[in-house]
């Protein structure tokens, strides 16, 4: 199982650097959406309603902007 964001970011680093947190997107569309329901997605390239719940998410842990990443 390849956990890697379409741009070619992944937690390892292996194809891209830096190393990326990659995020279940089940808003986004593009491939594994259909079979999976969801793609994995990194920070840069999340949809825009992913990133609305990420950012909520970050406000309710007092973190700064982006700093899930
Ligand atoms: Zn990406």
């Amino acid at each position: 199982m390849i956990i890697k964001c379409d741009c070619g970011a992944d937690p390892c680093g292996r194809w891209k650097q830096p190393p990326a947190v990659i995020f279940h997107d089940r808003h986004a569309k593009g491939a594994g959406a259909s079979e999976r329901g969801f793609v994995y997605s990194c920070r840069a390239c999340l949809s825009p309603k992913r990133e609305e719940e990420i950012q909520a998410r970050e406000r309710t842990l007092g973190w700064p902007k982006g700093e899930l990443r």
